[in-house]
């Protein structure tokens, strides 16, 4: 692949997780010079490995709550753990990484003049009251809860990008994304999507925590990752908050139905406790982001389930940890 003569200096942190990987794959494709910082915490090397090999990218191993310098015309700032029992592991590492992550980003845009990308989240609108969510509902967080590290984090950080934007004139801007999954989701990250998956073809129980009829809304990763893209090349002073997500809503009693429908698994359902604070209902209203940059989702849950499920299975079938046999179709 060429760099293209319109090529940026883009830098992704967090660019060897989920997200981050497949964003790094489309600015690599578009003809970026693509640097990534991530200290690997949740992320794995493997999924920009090629990049980096080729020399496409070049790949610096670092915690972004240490200041580091760059040379940079683009900054997406995705470095933090995103799973609940992952962010909840070190919670202070969790805060520190948006907090003084996001000051560190902030002052390397300012010493660059670069434009400057926040992976905010939906847990900025906690257990919600408000359903949907417009970006104008201020929340209901806990503040001393499990999850508050990361909440309130990530609340801080928008505050952080806010105010270099009204006070600095830095061009920063901010997503708020909701529920995001397909390939590359760590099998053992212990989110929803990728727990169900990988019990369905392991042919385990399938864990429900609570009853199941807490509510999410998925978004298929490409579809996020070309809102990403229209985000950041809109003109300046577009700073959002944006929402981000698909608003077909599920019950997590849904989604576990639909994963056993598609894998065709023998597994069965089994409840465990909900952990506190889970939100109750989750879903974007995203008019606003619509209206701004055209964007929408296209893919559907069954479909981009469809294309995780086969992209899960792959993987486990080469660790050798696949039991169940796939419906004919989807093995293909
Ligand atoms: P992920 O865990 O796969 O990726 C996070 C990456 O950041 C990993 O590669 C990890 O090693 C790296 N990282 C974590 N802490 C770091 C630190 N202190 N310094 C350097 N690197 C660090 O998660 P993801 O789903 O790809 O999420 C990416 C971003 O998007 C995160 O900021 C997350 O909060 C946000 N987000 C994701 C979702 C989702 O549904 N996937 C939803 C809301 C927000
Ligand atoms: N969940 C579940 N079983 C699991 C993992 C998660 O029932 O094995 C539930 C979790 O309690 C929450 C929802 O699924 O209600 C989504 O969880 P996830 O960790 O993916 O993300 P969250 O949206 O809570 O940050």
């Amino acid at each position: 692949m060429d760099i293209s003569p319109q090529a940026k200096r883009v830098l992704v942190t967090g660019g060897a997780g989920f997200l981050g990987s497949h964003l790094v794959d489309r600015l690599v494709k578009q003809g970026h010079r693509v640097s990534v910082v991530d200290n690997l915490l949740t992320g794995n090397l493997d999924n920009i490995r090629g990049h980096v090999e080729s020399g496409r990218i070049r790949f610096h191993d670092h915690d972004v709550i240490d200041p580091f310098n760059l040379a940079v015309d683009e900054i997406y700032n995705l470095a933090c753990a995103a799973s609940p029992p992952l962010y909840q592991a070190d919670p202070i590492h969790t805060a520190k990484t948006s907090a003084l992550g996001a000051l560190n980003v902030l002052a390397l845009a300012e010493r660059h003049n670069a434009r400057v990308f926040q992976a905010s989240t939906s847990e900025v609108y906690g257990d919600p009251q408000v359903h949907p969510q417009p970006e104008g509902y201020w929340g209901n967080v806990n503040p001393v809860g499990i999850r508050s590290c990361y909440d309130e984090g990530k609340r801080f950080a928008e505050t952080l990008f806010m105010d270099h934007w009204r006070h600095r004139g830095l061009d920063a801007r901010i997503v708020r994304i909701f529920n995001t999954y397909g390939p590359r989701m760590s099998p053992s990250d212990g989110r929803v999507v990728s727990n169900f998956i990988v019990q369905a073809l392991q042919g385990d129980s399938i864990t429900i925590y609570g009853d199941g009829s807490q509510t999410r809304s998925f978004c298929y990763v490409d579809d996020l990752i070309d809102g990403f893209l229209a985000f950041m090349n809109a003109p300046r002073g577009t700073t959002g908050p944006f929402n981000m997500g698909n608003p077909a809503e599920f019950t997590v009693r849904e989604l576990a139905e639909l994963v056993i429908d598609l894998t065709g698994s023998s597994s069965r359902i089994v409840y465990r406790a909900l952990p506190s604070d889970d939100p109750r209902q989750r879903k974007p209203d995203i008019s606003e982001v619509h209206d701004a940059l055209g964007w929408q989702p296209k893919v559907d849950l069954r479909e981009g389930l469809s294309r995780t499920v086969a992209w899960f299975d792959a993987v486990l079938r080469s660790e050798g940890r696949s039991s169940e046999r796939l419906p004919q179709a989807m093995a293909a």
